[in-house]
C-alpha cells in the first residue's frame, strides 16, 4: 500500500496535464480523460519494469548501483521529439506531452538521482535542491552521518550533478533500498510538495467536472 504514495506525484502530473491540454485546446474535460492522463504520466517509468521484474522493487543502492532512468528519461531528446504528438493528435497529444514534461520536472527535484539532462551529448545527471549524497540533513543527523561528512557534501545546492562514472559510487554508498519509507512515510519537503500537488490536482479535477 505504501508504494502508492510514491505514485501520487505522477497522478497529480496526469491531472495537471489534462487541465493544461484542455486550456490550450479549449476541450471540455470528461472524467475518463484523467484516467488517460494519469496512465500517460507514468510513461517514462516504463524503463523501470525490467528492474521491477528482476528484483521485485526499484531502487539504486549498494545492492543495485544503477538508475532505471537510462531508457526513457532524456528531456533534451524526448521533449522536442514528443512534440509531434500535439501536432498530430491535438488534445490527447498535448495530454501526453504535458504529462511527460511534468514527470521530468518532478524527477528533477523529487526522489531518485535526477536526470541526464543533456543526453545524448552528455551523460551527466542533474538534480535540483539536493546534496550530492542525496539525503536530507535530518536523515543524515538521525543516522549519525552528518558530522562525518565534509563541508562540501553537507551543502544543499540549487543544482547538483554527478558524472556517469561517479554516480554508481554515490548510489552504492548513499542509495537506499527503503527509500519509500524514508521519503514518503516521514515529513520532508519533497513529500510535502508531492502530497500538496496531489491534493491540489484532485480539487481542481473535481471542480472541472462539476462545472
Ligand atoms: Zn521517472
Amino acid at each position: 500500500m505504501k508504494y502508492v504514495l510514491a505514485l501520487l506525484a505522477d497522478w497529480a502530473n496526469g491531472i495537471f496535464a489534462v487541465l493544461i491540454a484542455s486550456a490550450i485546446t479549449g476541450t471540455e474535460v470528461l472524467w475518463w480523460h484523467y484516467v488517460i492522463g494519469i496512465a500517460l504520466s507514468h510513461g517514462p517509468d516504463i524503463d523501470a519494469i525490467p528492474e521491477l521484474w528482476r528484483r521485485g522493487k526499484v531502487a539504486a543502492s549498494a545492492e543495485n548501483p544503477h538508475d532505471h532512468r537510462d531508457g526513457l528519461h532524456y528531456p533534451l531528446l524526448l521533449v522536442p521529439v514528443l512534440f509531434v504528438f500535439p501536432m498530430w493528435f491535438g488534445y490527447f497529444g498535448w495530454v501526453l506531452w504535458c504529462a511527460v514534461v511534468l514527470h521530468f520536472v518532478n524527477d528533477m527535484y523529487g526522489t531518485g538521482w535526477g536526470l541526464k539532462l543533456g543526453w545524448p551529448f552528455s551523460s551527466r545527471s542533474y538534480k535540483f535542491l539536493c546534496r550530492r549524497v542525496n539525503r536530507s540533513k535530518g536523515q543524515l543527523q538521525s543516522e549519525g552521518l552528518w558530522q562525518t561528512l565534509p563541508e562540501s557534501e553537507r551543502k544543499l545546492r540549487i543544482l547538483v550533478s554527478w558524472s556517469a562514472t561517479e554516480l554508481p559510487d554515490y548510489q552504492r554508498r548513499w542509495g537506499m533500498e527503503q527509500w519509500i519509507d524514508v521519503c514518503y512515510l516521514r515529513f520532508n519537503w519533497i513529500s510535502a510538495v508531492e502530497y500538496s500537488l496531489f491534493i491540489a490536482a484532485v480539487v481542481l479535477a473535481t471542480l472541472s467536472l462539476l462545472q
